[in-house]
């Protein structure tokens, strides 16, 4: 994973080659709220008054919406580079609560998103059950969210009968406070053996706290001594880990979504990169709230905030490869399979070999180049299993997709 040389950038007559980049976490619905929680509504604002301002908007959206948004989204992925997409999602019902008449219609939006614009997706609809770790019931805002374990799972069973080549169907949870032990006992036992496991763990010390305070253990400690973790899971975020859960994690061989634009924007802290990458840990990248889509932009920062809280430089190595930017693409493009649930793909990326950022580029500098140097997007070409889903950077139905998607957002989501 973190060991090899080999740069995952080869030279192609139209430029240079990659692998597709998988999003191990987004919530598409926040695609609509980016720039909008940017002014100070309190002096100690932080994660949890965040939270309120993504829970209005959550509370305007309906299948339709949700597929305007997710739609403008997931052409904006493919043409960073994404090719797959983990939904983390938790918009199941009605603004009140009440299911909609086709239970699966918020899913059902997401799928025809991603099978319209051509990206993979593996959707993982959220187990939602507790305002907290007390127990205590969800709150107006919450409703929409929630499942019992059994009607959770006939959502679940619903939509993983239509896996096929584009689609797989994990399990979610949405986080320790959210899930009851004993629920998360017993919606884990009747998963499916192939189905992915993701869940929100240890974004915010608060959480931490309050885990401690009730369960009597750190987060990702009680999940590791108390759940069966292994490859199959992606433990999104895991920001605030001790040095017995850095190993822990790294060796259950689990993977971590690492989300470091919204991580940043939430004021999370900074993930253990270099620890957690000398123990050997699988990681990736997620998008998340959407303040950024841009595996640029994701990795540039990842590497940044170690540089800045470390005061020193090209943090993210490995031991038989001195480049930062293959380092980071590799790890990346390694855990990617094990994250969504799609074996290896031949999706492809070609970054544009005529682009200033990559004037005079090779192969052992090229991944550097691409992460390192400027913002002008160098993405020429994308393609997902066999389909051309970009051309010369731009998605065909982009104009359609963003326009439907504007008026959304004027008419019924910001109106
Ligand atoms: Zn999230």
């Amino acid at each position: 994973m973190s060991g090899s040389s080999e740069s995952p950038i080869e030279a192609v007559p139209a430029g240079w080659r990659l692998p597709g980049i998988a999003n191990l976490h987004s919530h598409a619905f926040q695609r609509a709220m980016a720039g909008l929680a940017e002014r100070q509504t309190d002096p100690a604002d932080s994660f949890w008054t965040w939270r309120e301002t993504m829970y209005r908007m959550a509370a305007r959206f309906d299948p339709d919406s949700l597929h305007a948004v997710a739609s403008q989204l997931y052409v904006e992925m493919l043409e960073a580079g994404y090719t797959t997409v983990c939904e983390f999602h938790y918009l199941h019902h009605a603004p009140d609560g009440r299911p909609y008449a086709t239970p699966t219609a918020m899913s059902d939006a997401l799928v025809a998103a991603a099978r319209e614009t051509g990206i993979r997706l593996t959707l993982l609809p959220v187990l939602y059950m507790t305002g907290g770790f007390d127990g205590r019931p969800l709150n107006e805002r919450q409703k929409r969210f929630g499942h019992e374990v059994d009607g959770y799972l006939r959502l679940f069973n619903a939509l993983h009968a239509q896996q096929d080549e584009m689609l797989r169907v994990g399990c979610a949870l949405h986080s320790l406070r959210a899930v009851p032990a004993d629920a998360m006992r017993e919606a884990l036992a009747a998963l499916p053996a192939d189905a992915r496991i993701h869940i929100h763990v240890a974004e915010q010390v608060g959480e931490v706290q309050d885990c401690i305070a009730v369960r009597d253990l750190r987060p990702v400690e009680w999940l590791l001594k108390n759940a069966d973790v292994d490859a199959r899971w992606t433990l999104v975020h895991a920001t605030h880990l001790n040095d017995w859960e850095v190993a822990g994690v790294a060796r259950s061989g689990a993977t971590v979504a690492i989300c470091p634009t919204t991580e940043a924007n939430l004021g999370d802290g900074l993930f253990r990169l270099r620890d957690y990458l000398d123990a050997g840990g699988a990681w990736g990248l997620g998008s998340d709230s959407h303040i950024s889509v841009s595996p640029v932009e994701e990795l540039r920062w990842l590497e940044y905030g170690q540089r800045l809280h470390s005061r020193r430089r090209n943090i993210a190595v490995a031991a038989t490869s001195p480049s930062v930017g293959a380092t980071l693409l590799q790890g990346v493009l390694a855990s990617a399979a094990q994250a969504t649930g799609f074996a290896a793909t031949d999706d492809v990326v070609v970054l544009d070999g005529d682009s200033p950022l990559l004037a005079g580029a090779t192969a052992q500098d090229v991944a550097d180049r691409w992460l390192f140097s400027g913002n002008r997007p160098a993405v020429r070409e994308v393609r997902v299993a066999g389909r051309r889903v970009v051309a010369e950077g731009r998605h065909p139905n982009r104009d359609a997709v963003a326009t439907r998607y504007a008026t959304m957002l004027r008419d019924r989501l910001l109106g």
